[in-house]
């Protein structure tokens, strides 16, 4: 008896039609965790060095931690791991709203896909009981309708995550709705679906879990419940976009495709605009009184009704794309939803080709007679349709901004933004130092999540020690800080918990808290030092499985970030300097214990 764990794989073997369920034991849990740290151990032990992403050989995983299922606000993030057809290395994503809950009820950890199937098929869990199913009639259909086609089959109990077009076209940065508007959005995980011929995975489940020790499980629950309405109201009020204004002052909003430009016209897309003229309703992921999702409506005579937009989708397809209008940043937020693809991705690769053409790399002609410029929504509502559908220049764009500018040469390859083939988030490093050895070290590429060092630097205190001041323009102060979020972050996402239930200095749950759940859900009664060590061995094998699968080198950084100083306030003059990114990766490396070329010992 495994408390705070199904104790149970499921395994579906898409090329053979089989099903079957392993078992895991207390001395894997104990090791691993749960949710990322499983999944590593899994990805590295059933597949091959350098395979093909999208090939047969290829698996899917989808897991949950200890806490998933629990009382605890948060315990609701199921989590997706896999190799990056983007990117070719780690990939992972995570969902928040109800499947999490579904999943583990049913009675599963882990589900690994493999293979592929000769038809579109999708997955039926229906508590314990699995099966595979037909999805002729869904093939071809957008997320949102094929989520209302099964559920109005099955009934509102279960709960869906789909793939669209653009994952059954192998869109390298597809990504799987769930819930009309929460995504497992970056990495590519819905091209690995597609080329699966898997439309979606449908999940009920009623299994019911008792932490080991209730006492513990419930004062950890306490604390967030009487700790967020004070510390999230501006999250709660706001939602993610509550964010803008901070980044906006500390200059490290990108703007004209990572431009050293300034944002010339941040009133019309502030978040109280947002608030007063565009939220409708706010919603929640399962047992979570934040409730930082919101319903927007757009104010012109299409009346869309879209989740969000989040900071990421305020950011990619607004001054990022140099687009300023509410409207439009709502509907390609709701057209990428609904076809399939990550706003972060689908705004930097829209931005990305308006700069080749600035740049003379790429002509009218292949933007089939449109005049590319920035702030043109109507371009990136066309250039949206036709990535998703590997139409024209969308099919370039469809391999996301590293390979499209290979595949577009004449010097394109320069003025690409990415960090190992990710394309990047809202937070310019040049003006936040930690976020530039953030980027360069992240197992994923360029990612604001596995660490969250953006909040500290715009926040100016420790993550962990509020007391210690943090500079977001000094180099020598992140790496400890870095890794010590890394490490913290490893464990929110193997337990699995929401981010934002666990941000850095607000909490409501940090280091103590974490244990503590940890140890009222498992009765495992692990000491912090275990558990810390947990984090470490967790984020060295995902490193391993890089290193495995050739992830270049962290030094290899955008040229723009190295090279062109901002013209910000808040961050004027500032840039990335290459010498001193090179002297923090040594010194990460270092506090790691790894090799000078960032290797973990056991392979060094
Ligand atoms: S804070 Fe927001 S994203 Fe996180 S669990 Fe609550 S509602 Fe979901």
């Amino acid at each position: 008896m495994l408390n705070g764990y199904a104790g149970r794989i499921l395994v579906v073997k898409l090329q053979m039609g089989k099903i079957f369920q392993q078992e895991i034991n207390s001395e894997f849990c104990k090791n691993y965790i749960g949710g990322k740290g499983f999944a590593v151990k899994i990805l590295l032990e059933r597949t091959e060095a350098s395979m093909d992403p999208l090939s047969q050989d290829s698996i899917l995983i989808f897991a949950v931690g200890p806490m998933n299922a629990s009382l605890v606000p948060g315990s609701n993030r199921l989590g997706a791991f896999f190799k990056s057809p983007l990117t070719g290395i780690w990939g992972e994503s995570y969902c928040g709203g109800q499947i999490a809950t579904q999943f583990k009820q049913a009675g599963f950890d882990v589900m690994v896909i493999s293979g592929k199937s000769e038809k579109p098929v999708y997955i039926l869990i229906d508590d314990g009981t699995v099966s595979i199913k037909d999805a002729a009639h869904l093939w071809g259909k957008d997320s949102f309708e094929t989520q209302d086609t099964i559920i109005a089959d099955y009934g509102k109990e279960y709960q869906v995550a789909a793939i669209g077009p653009a994952g059954e076209n192998l869109v390298k940065f597809a990504c799987i709705d769930h819930s009309k508007g929460r995504q497992f959005g970056r990495c590519g995980a819905g091209a690995l679906m597609g080329s699966k011929n898997l439309k979606a995975i449908a999940v009920r489940g009623t299994k019911k879990y008792e932490p080991a020790n209730i006492k513990l499980v419930e004062e950890v629950r306490k604390k967030v419940l009487t700790e967020v309405k004070e510390k999230h109201k501006t999250l709660s009020t706001y939602g993610t976009p509550g964010l803008l204004p901070l980044i906006n002052e500390a200059g490290a909003l990108p703007t004209y495709y990572w431009s050293e430009k300034p944002i010339e016209e941040y009133e019309k897309i502030s978040p109280e605009l947002l608030k007063s003229n565009y939220y409708k309703h706010r919603r929640s992921c399962y047992g979570c009184s934040i409730a930082c999702c919101q319903t927007s409506e757009t104010q012109d005579e299409l009346h869309i009704k879209s989740e969000g937009p989040e900071y990421e989708t305020l950011y990619a397809f607004g001054p990022l794309c140099g687009i300023f209008d509410l409207d439009s940043i709502i509907k390609l937020g709701d057209m990428c939803d609904k076809l399939g693809m990550d706003v972060i991705s689908a705004g930097n690769t829209v931005a990305f080709a308006v700069e080749c053409y600035r740049r003379g790399i790429l002509g009218k002609e292949d933007f089939e007679g449109i005049e590319p410029k920035f702030g043109d929504p109507k371009l990136a509502v066309d250039l949206i349709f036709k990535i998703a559908y590997r139409r024209g220049l969308g099919n370039i764009l469809a391999e996301g901004v590293r390979k499209g500018a290979q595949l577009i040469g004449r010097r394109a390859e320069e003025f690409a933004v990415h960090v190992k083939g990710l394309e990047p988030p809202g937070y310019d490093p040049r003006a936040l130092k930690g976020m530039a050895l953030a980027y360069a070290v992240s197992s994923r590429g360029a990612c604001h999540l596995r660490h969250m060092a953006y909040r500290p630097n715009l926040t100016g205190k420790h993550p962990f020690r509020p007391d210690i001041r943090v500079n977001r323009f000094s180099y020598e102060e992140q790496p400890p800080m870095v890794k010590e979020q890394e490490d913290f972050y490893t464990l929110v996402d193997s337990m699995i918990y929401c981010h934002f239930l666990c941000l850095p200095v607000a909490g409501p749950i940090l280091w103590d808290e974490m244990l503590r759940a940890f140890n009222g859900v498992t009765g495992f009664n692990m000491e912090m030092t275990t558990f810390v060590e947990c984090a470490v061995r967790i984020n060295d094998l995902v490193r391993i499985y890089n290193l495995r699968e050739g992830v270049p080198p962290d030094t290899e950084f955008p040229v723009v970030w190295v090279s062109q100083k901002l013209k910000r306030r808040g961050a004027d003059g500032e840039l990335v300097e290459a010498k001193k990114l090179s002297q923090m990766l040594t010194e990460y490396y270092k506090l790691r214990g790894w090799s000078l070329q960032g290797k973990p010992r056991d392979i060094s």
